[in-house]
């Protein structure tokens, strides 16, 4: 694997309390290998030349360390937003499990997005860390069926095996959830598909579904996303072109009847859907075991 130079690894959240609680970010690789038709981090704004070739950063673990020392807040960080973080890399190089190592020595929170069944390689740090802090493990699914999801999401494990993980981050007392999101207007934007998540989702136990029941289109990743869509669904585009232009943000023309569907049955299984009740809920324990320390 190819590695690039960077200053720095950790990045604070603007938004971090409306978005999972989340206080930093970081990414540990540049690019991404899975291949996900619809993804947003290929977009030109991020400048990531040669998207889907997987390169490493030079010296990331040293700087993260001086970064944790130098904040050391114990806050969430969130792993995994432009890259997912176990892609097969990590497989050899384990520089995600090196830095869970890291936030856990420095008392740090984790949140964490993936569509890889590699995490449950670090079950036992996340256990640990999950003792100590917040912890909330995101794993996207988009698709009840494993063959659709192999289409959207070509080189990581079907939609099947991310239900296995959920449910053995449950069982092992990792609050774990999905993330339904894009849902991609005449793809997945239908009420069989979602209600199929939901059941699948309870059946895990997965604690929460967050979803904005459409997708986001920019630049590049509208070339890329159009060129797979005439590749597997023919027609389709002539539609988006029809439907949405050149717009950002494309809602499924169902959005409004397939969000009445997905909360009533969420509700139905107890499984959590607004972002402020996911938060409140994972950031619960630590909260009260803060509280504890007092007296
Ligand atoms: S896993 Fe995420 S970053 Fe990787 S290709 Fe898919 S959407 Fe993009």
């Amino acid at each position: 694997m190819e590695h690039i130079k960077t200053k720095t690894v950790l990045s604070k959240c603007k938004y971090g309390n409306e978005w999972y609680g989340i206080d930093y970010a970081m990414n540990l690789y540049r690019g991404c290998s899975h291949g996900c038709i619809y993804c947003d981090s290929r977009s030109n704004c991020y400048r990531i030349e040669d998207f889907d070739r997987v390169r490493g950063k030079e010296h990331v673990l040293g700087i993260l360390e001086k970064e944790l020392r130098r904040y050391y807040d114990h806050g969430v960080v969130g792993i995994g937003a432009m890259s997912d973080t176990y892609n097969p890399m990590e497989a050899v190089y384990e520089y995600t499990r090196d830095a869970l190592k890291l936030l856990l020595r420095y008392d740090y929170g984790v949140s964490i997005d993936t569509k890889s069944d590699l995490i449950l390689r670090d079950l036992d740090l996340l256990k640990q860390m999950n003792e100590r802090n917040n912890v909330i493990v995101k794993v996207t699914i988009t698709c009840a069926d494993d063959a659709l999801s192999l289409i959207v999401e070509p080189n990581v494990c079907a939609s099947s095996r991310r239900f296995e993980i959920i449910k053995e981050l449950r069982k092992a007392g990792i609050y774990a959830g999905i993330m339904m999101n894009p849902i991609l207007p005449y793809v997945n934007d239908d009420e069989e598909n979602i209600l199929a998540i939901v059941q699948k989702a309870h059946a895990a136990d997965a604690k929460f579904i967050h979803t904005y029941m459409g997708m986001t289109l920019r630049e590049n990743q509208r070339d890329y996303y159009y060129q797979k869509l005439n590749a597997y669904f023919p027609g389709l585009v002539e539609r988006y072109e029809q439907r949405f232009e050149n717009r950002y943000l494309c809602k499924s023309e169902y959005a409004t009847e397939l969000g009445k569907c997905f909360r009533k049955a969420c509700k139905e299984c107890g499984i959590l859907y607004r972002m402020q009740d996911i938060i409140r809920d994972y950031k619960k324990d630590i909260v009260r075991m803060k509280q504890m320390s007092l007296f």
